[in-house]
């Protein structure tokens, strides 16, 4: 199996919704990250990105939200441009895995009609829920694919412990990441938002959009002990990480 990290954008934010000491006008730049998991038996997306028109005409595309949440690559910086790169297209993905679905991780949704979308049961009933639009859950980017397919508790996609989708939750209510293990390069957790950036693992915070800290805390001890073991993280949205990482066509095996 092979695992390529793609571009779903890059955004800016106020510094100190990620670190708390941050002076009120710094700012962070935030990647997104999204990785394409070749399994023998399938085509598999973790996170979707920002959807391209979000850079053109964020307040279309976003609403409200694009006051707080700015892209700051071009439209063409998007994951099914990154796809190309490889020589896939959108008919091509099998399945669609869904961290969460805040819009920077679900926007180009849309573009993999032929997909499977898989996601926890309990994130599903948020972006589903009456007030959903006001958490942020925006149907237009969430809501397309084949089917959902959403679960309880943990996912081994394929049945053989190469892709294991495990609950997160603390960001969001239904929040999942993905442990990937692979031959040659090791195990991998895919964090999402459970880990924005490195700061919050290593200083044991979490940012300021979280729907419940005391259930984020959990995760993070979690995560911390399935780093101990001897599988590296990937943050959801960490510059200094993102640069550092394997990217497109050269990829982890
Ligand atoms: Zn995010």
């Amino acid at each position: 199996m092979q695992m390529h990290i793609l571009s779903g954008g890059r955004l800016i934010m106020k510094r100190s919704v990620y670190i708390p000491d941050a002076a009120a006008d710094e700012k962070i730049e935030l990647p997104v990250l999204c990785a394409l998991l070749r399994h023998p038996q399938g085509n598999v997306l973790f996170d979707t990105g920002c959807h391209p028109l979000a850079a053109t005409d964020p307040e279309a595309r976003w609403g409200g939200l694009s006051r707080f949440m700015k892209l700051i690559s071009p439209p063409e910086d998007n994951l099914v441009n990154g796809l190309a790169g490889l020589g896939i297209g959108p008919s091509d993905i099998d399945l669609v895995v869904n961290s969460h679905f805040h819009t920077d991780h679900c926007g180009c949704n849309e573009y993999f009609k032929n997909a499977t979308i898989l996601c926890s049961n309990k994130e599903l009933a948020a972006a589903n829920a009456e007030d959903a639009v006001r958490a942020g859950y925006l149907p237009t980017e969430w809501k397309h694919g084949k089917r959902f397919d959403s679960f309880d508790g943990q996912r081994d996609v394929f049945g053989d412990g190469r892709i294991v989708l495990v609950p997160v939750p603390g960001h969001t209510p239904g929040c999942i990441a993905a442990l990937v293990g692979l031959d040659r390069s090791g195990s991998f957790l895919v964090a999402s938002d459970s880990v924005a950036i490195r700061e919050c693992l290593d200083r044991d915070y979490n940012p300021k959009p979280t729907w419940n800290h005391d259930i984020a805390m959990g995760s993070l001890a979690e995560i911390r002990r399935i780093q101990a073991a001897g599988t590296e993280i990937i943050f959801g949205h960490d510059a200094a990480q993102w640069d550092a990482l394997k990217k497109g066509a050269d990829f982890y095996d």
